[in-house]
């Protein structure tokens, strides 16, 4: 159930409703938009009095929500909402709504020196949000697994000193307290976007989320596990397409690009694209990724490589570092159909 606001509705008007909502036994949510606030109610909704909420000052009117996911909707929010990355050491990136953020870095960080030119390699080609896995989920338990904490803590070190926000993935409710002071932003991978501990975890915090879509989630799955997230108080979720599973075998997932419509028809949340891990091979990924900004994604999230041979972990879809600039640019022609902007480096750390 959502409560929508009369544009003009004093502080006291707002308040009233909340505290309404929570003596019926529910919870509210504040939405407020350029004109005016919306309060959604949490919770089990046969217990509200909608008659009642619906005669108090200041109320429009009480609208029932019928999506599944209520806080992810775009009946609980109408604008794109727009989620910041970042913040003290390093410059705060806007995602969402008009801003597009470009992520890249490498698949896992395997070493401190190779991290180091990695960050380089994407600052210059125009990244603002340093990607890197520490903590990998791999389909053998013989494969490279991540370097943990310590990979995070060289992560850290490089972000401040690039001025570059951190997207690290989080694989388990147990490593949340540790990252948390650490990341700027995490990532739940593919396989965990339906591990709810995870969810709620890290929707207690307060650092934004990638939440990727999972192998064969559909969008309602997905936009499920970000209201997880959002139930818990946490506002900056970000959506990921990454690619489903599908018959098709000559690609390692089909970019599911339909979903960037869907997913921001039915939701406020931004949305980027992932082409290289639905790639698998960095011959398609510059494709793919022009077809996800083309479908309307907010940003990318790009995997890059000096010397792909020598990687651990995801070498044969890692960019170059010249090929990745030069997609850079044509990202930037693309996302200016949807009027939608890159920032550039420079203006990201002057906005700090
Ligand atoms: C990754 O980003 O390196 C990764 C493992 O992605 P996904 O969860 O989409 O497979
Ligand atoms: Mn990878």
């Amino acid at each position: 159930m959502i409560i929508v606001m009369n544009s003009n509705a004093p502080q006291a008007a707002i308040d009233r409703v909340s505290s309404e909502i929570e003596r019926m036994g529910l919870r509210p949510h504040l939405s407020s938009g350029k004109f005016r606030t919306v309060i959604g109610a949490m919770g089990e909704e046969g217990l509200l009095d909608q008659n009642h909420l619906a005669s108090l000052d200041g109320v429009e009117k009480v609208v029932p929500i019928m999506k599944p996911y209520k806080l992810a909707s775009r009946e609980f929010h109408e604008d794109d909402s727009v989620v910041e990355v970042g913040g003290g050491k390093v410059p705060k990136v806007k995602v969402g709504g008009p801003h597009a953020a470009c992520i890249a870095g490498p698949c896992a960080v395997e070493n401190e020196e190779m991290l180091n030119k990695i960050a380089r390699h994407v600052r210059d080609g125009g990244a603002t949000i340093l990607r890197g896995g520490v903590y990998k989920p791999r389909t053998s338990p013989y494969s490279f697994q991540g370097l943990g904490l310590q990979a995070l803590k060289w992560m850290r070190a490089t972000g401040d000193e690039l001025g570059m926000p951190i997207c690290v993935e989080v694989m388990d409710t147990r490593q949340v307290a540790d990252m948390e002071p650490l990341v700027d932003c995490f990532q739940i991978g593919a396989r965990n976007m339906q591990n709810f501990d995870l969810l709620r975890e890290v929707g207690k915090t307060r650092k934004p989320v990638l939440l990727k879509r999972g192998l064969a989630a559909t969008v309602k799955d997905w936009l499920l596990s970000a209201e997880y997230v959002l139930s818990q108080g946490n506002r900056g979720v970000i959506l990921c397409e990454r690619g489903i599973k599908t018959f098709e075998d000559s690609i390692r997932y089909s970019l599911d690009v339909t979903s960037i419509a869907v997913a921001q028809q039915l939701s406020h949340l931004p949305i980027i694209v992932d082409p290289s891990h639905a790639a698998g091979k960095r011959d398609y990924v510059a494709s793919l990724a022009l077809a996800g900004m083309a479908a309307g994604a907010n940003g990318v999230i790009v995997e890059v490589h000096y010397c792909p041979s020598e990687a651990q972990c995801d070498g044969p879809q890692a960019l170059l570092p010249e090929v990745f600039k030069e997609l850079m640019g044509q990202l930037r022609q693309v996302a200016a159909v949807h009027k939608r902007e890159f920032a550039e480096i420079g203006e990201v750390a002057a906005s700090a």
